[in-house]
């Protein structure tokens, strides 16, 4: 089993070392035949985007990458931040519309909307620190919130799901087989993802495998999460970007 694409990249405009042409020049050396540019979300505390239209300056960067280098297909994709309870993303859909992947993940350090209803999920995040009470209320917000997230919004991807942001596994892989949305089995964070790939694959959801790349050097590093999904017996019927 091989994998033929990596959905997870993020370049200089937000938390990446490389650009856009640096990312793509560096999948095609590793033999890649899709990547997509999926950069943080303008919500993501300090590493975000700058604003939402940087995604369409990111589109034109893709648009001159997909004329120069043929033999691989490039996307435009976002990492995007959940800011409330309602599952409302940072991005408007006019943006989202305009995207080739929209990818969703939860991170500790987001902005949310307003403070009153979005911040709740993260005073329960970081209070579950010293809290049990709170850890376990933060694990029905977190898994409430990406539901409502995967109902509302077209989501093809949740990214590192339950990393730092517990969740429970089996009802959100339940709601993103109804959705038609993957789970990502992340490369970087890769062997806790164990129990969790156990638990979501019984439900038939779809997965695919993700490098998380910050750096060009990184894109394409699909090593780690390739181990897990054959250590769990997956193939390419369920794990989009194998063969
Ligand atoms: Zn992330
Ligand atoms: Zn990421």
């Amino acid at each position: 089993m091989d994998f033929f694409a990596d959905y997870h990249t993020h370049t200089k405009f937000s938390h990446g070392k490389g650009t856009v042409e640096d990312n793509v020049r560096a999948a095609l050396a590793k033999g890649l035949k899709k990547i997509a540019i999926s950069d943080h979300g303008p919500a993501l505390f300090a590493l975000g985007v700058q604003s939402p239209d940087t995604f369409l300056e990111i589109k034109r960067e893709v648009e001159k990458c997909k004329k120069k280098y043929p033999g691989i297909d490039v996307l435009t994709g976002v990492e995007a931040n959940v800011v409330s309870l309602k599952g409302e993303l940072d991005l408007p859909k006019k943006i989202l519309d305009q995207l080739d992947l929209v990818m969703v993940g939860l991170h500790p350090l987001t902005i949310p909307l307003d403070f009153k209803e979005g911040g709740s999920l993260l005073f329960h995040y970081w209070g579950g620190k010293c809290s049990k009470r709170l850890k376990k209320k933060s694990r029905i917000l977190n898994t409430k919130v990406l539901l409502e997230t995967v109902y509302k919004n077209k989501v093809d991807v949740i990214t590192h799901p339950g990393h730092k942001m517990s969740i429970d596994t089996k009802e959100l892989a339940r709601a993103c087989v109804k959705t038609n949305t993957a789970l990502e089995i992340n490369a970087k964070h890769s062997d806790w993802q164990r129990d969790f790939i156990e638990t979501a694959k019984r439900t038939g959801v779809k997965f695919v495998l993700g490098s998380d790349a910050h750096s060009p050097a990184e894109v394409g590093e699909l090593e780690a999460a390739l181990r897990l999904t054959e250590a769990a017996g997956l193939g390419p019927e369920q794990v989009l970007n194998v063969l």
